[in-house]
């Protein structure tokens, strides 16, 4: 059975419509250049500002700015006490180290919660702001009554705001988390060996209908194009019918994202 977010995001939007209510709420998205993707996704966070009553600020600079002229930039929304929270687009051009810039943000505004001093916290079990995307897996995954304690979890993919945050999470839910990449041998018998399968790889049809079994949930995250131009995830039509439950692709994680960078948006109001 497909899985979708509609109702967890149409829930933390009523929620964040409140406290945008009760306190002044910014948002401020910094972007560089003209990547569409990009532009896409910040279309949706400024559509969700606007039926919460949160104020998005949309800073675009040109493709040619330097990394100093970015940093100064961010340097002053640090210093702007009207930004509740800063959020970075990526890409960035390849002259701009996305880390470095990153690292800039004052980790009391880090609405996406991938600072270094934010992830250790997560390490640290002591975390207060959580990545969005893995926030979004995992409040799928308690919507719909999946167990997670003992639970065995394959996630496919390991990268810094998607896999290796949320192996962290499902760890502190006493799940069982095996991490894997792109060098992991025989990805399908450590698939078919899970309870729950998370694929966050970017890469269409990785995961087949041989790698998941009638019990599995499947939690797809992965964005792709295929030939047709059509939105699809990383897991085969096919595997998601087997599976007993398994989230759509679009309609699924990405629809919960956004409304989790607004949660943690909120987190941050309150801290501030
Ligand atoms: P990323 O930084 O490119 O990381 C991809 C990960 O997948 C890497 O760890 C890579 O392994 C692994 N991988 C790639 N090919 C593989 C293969 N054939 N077998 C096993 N592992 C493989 O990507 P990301 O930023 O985490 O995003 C992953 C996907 O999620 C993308 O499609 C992205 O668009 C999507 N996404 C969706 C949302 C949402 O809200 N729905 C949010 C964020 C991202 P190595 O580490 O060995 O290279």
């Amino acid at each position: 059975m497909l899985i979708y977010g509609k109702e967890i995001r149409e829930e933390i939007k009523q929620r964040v419509r409140t406290a945008a209510s009760t306190r002044s709420m910014v948002l401020s998205v910094v972007s560089v250049g003209e990547d569409p993707a990009s532009q896409a996704y910040v279309k949706g966070i400024r559509r969700f500002a606007e039926d919460t009553g949160v104020q998005c600020n949309l800073i675009k600079l040109p493709e040619h700015c330097t990394e100093e002229e970015l940093l100064r930039m961010i340097e002053a929304l640090n210093q702007d006490d009207y930004v509740t929270g800063i959020m970075l687009q990526t890409p960035l051009p390849q002259h701009i180290s996305a880390d470095r810039i990153t690292e800039a943000i004052h980790p009391g505004k880090d609405v996406e919660g991938i600072h270094v001093q934010n992830l250790g916290h997560l390490v640290n079990r002591t975390a207060w702001i959580k990545p969005s995307t893995p926030k979004a897996v995992v409040h799928m995954l308690k919507s719909n009554e999946v167990e997670l304690e003992g639970a065995r979890v394959t996630i496919i993919g390991r990268s810094a705001i998607v896999g290796t945050p949320l192996a962290l999470m499902l760890m502190d839910e006493d799940a069982t988390v095996t991490l894997c990449h792109s060098r992991t041998r025989d990805l399908k018998k450590i698939s078919l060996e899970s309870d729950i399968l998370i694929v966050a790889a970017g890469r269409e049809n990785l995961v087949t209908d041989d790698m998941v079994h009638e019990d599995m949930v499947v939690i797809d995250v992965g964005t792709n194009y295929n030939a047709q131009g059509k939105m699809v995830g990383d897991v085969s039509q096919a595997a998601k019918e087997k599976a007993r439950l398994a989230s759509a692709v679009p309609g699924g994680v990405g629809t919960i994202t956004v409304a989790e960078l607004f949660d943690n948006l909120c987190i941050l109001a309150e801290q501030a």
